[in-house]
This record gives structure tokens, sequence and C-alpha cells, in this order.
């Protein structure tokens, strides 16, 4: 795909358009998660009068982790130009939707995103599913093949790979999944230039 040339763009969010800042260990021992689950499969899996109260705890962690979001380097003006070149943009993150918000809100994005194109872990099934990027291709009107997913994890990767995407990783300081991604840039600054 010719970057320069796509239309609708899709982001994650924290460690993409934010500093990275979760401790997810600490998350995880906080809840009484074992090491190796994913927090979110977990909880799923949980009563739900057991997980209530624990996704009660996330989501009040990470609103005080959202309170106090710094950009990611380039993030920002990558998202800006976007924006201003016309194109669609969307957001799809394992946190939550409310505090996507305020997380956009704090590094002044947020007239860059239309609430119904931010979908939170409520509103999609968790990445690495492509559940989020899919109904993003559906609601714009476009094939999965036209959307650029920017992610900083694998699970941003596997979700491209699963849609049918083109996957970019930024923010790793080399590229541990080359065979997940269709582009790797170290930041969004470099991404930008490519454009
Ligand atoms: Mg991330």
């Amino acid at each position: 795909m010719r970057l320069s040339e796509a239309r609708h763009w899709v982001f994650d969010m924290d460690g993409t358009l934010t500093v990275a800042v979760h401790d997810f260990a600490a998350i995880r021992r906080a809840l009484e998660i074992p090491p190796q689950d994913d927090i979110l499969v977990h909880l799923a899996a949980l009563p739900a009068e057991r997980a209530a109260p624990k996704r009660a705890w996330l989501l009040e962690h990470e609103r005080a982790l959202a309170e106090a979001a710094q950009p990611a380097g380039g993030a920002a003006e990558l998202v800006r130009a976007l924006c201003e070149r016309g194109c669609r943009l969307g957001l799809l993150t394992r946190n939550a939707h409310e505090l996507a918000l305020i997380t956009l809100q704090r590094i002044g994005l947020d007239d860059c995103f239309l609430s119904d194109d931010v979908l939170g872990r409520d509103e999609a099934p968790p990445k690495p599913d492509p559940g989020g990027l899919l109904h993003l291709a559906a609601a714009w009107d476009v094939a999965p093949a036209h959307l650029v997913m920017v992610g900083d994890h694998h699970h941003d990767l596997e979700c491209a790979r699963a849609a049918g995407a083109y996957g970019v990783l930024v923010n790793q300081p080399t590229n541990p999944w080359p065979e997940l991604s269709d582009r790797y840039v170290r930041d969004c600054f470099e991404l930008l230039a490519q454009l």
C-alpha cells in the first residue's frame, strides 16, 4: 500500500498516541490475575459478581492514567496532518471508550475523531480480535484492505493481519515482529515523513 494515498486510518491509543504508562504486571497483581493471563480475557471469564469490582478498579486506575496522558513523539503531528488531509480516523483500544475520549482531549486530538469511531473494550472485542477493524471498515463503507492500523504491540499487528488491513508498528526501538508488520517506523514522526 502507498501510505500517502491511504485515507482510512485506525490508531491504537496507549503507547501509540500516548507515552506508554500502563504497568500491566502491577495491574495483574492488584486484580489477582495470573502473570501469563490476558487481563481482559481473564475478566471476561469470571462470574459477573467477581468481575464487576475488578472492572471497576481497572476503570478507575486507567482513569488516573488517562487524566495524566502525554502524547507520544510525533503522534499529535501525524494525526493532525491526516485530519487536515480529510482522512477518516478511528481509534481501537483495549482501554475504555470514555477514557479514550478523556485521553484524546488531554493530548489535544479530540476534534480529529468522531465518538462513534472510538472503539473501546465495550464497543469491540479486544484486539487481537479483528472485530473492531471490521466494524470500522463497514461503518466507513471501505474494504478492510484499505485500512491502515497503527500500533505499538503485536496485538495491533495481529488484529490488522486478521482483518486484512495494513499494519504499521511504531514506538519500538527495533521491530520484534517483522513477520506480523507491513511497515515498521521508529515513531509517528518517521511515519509522517513517509506520507
Ligand atoms: Mg498500545
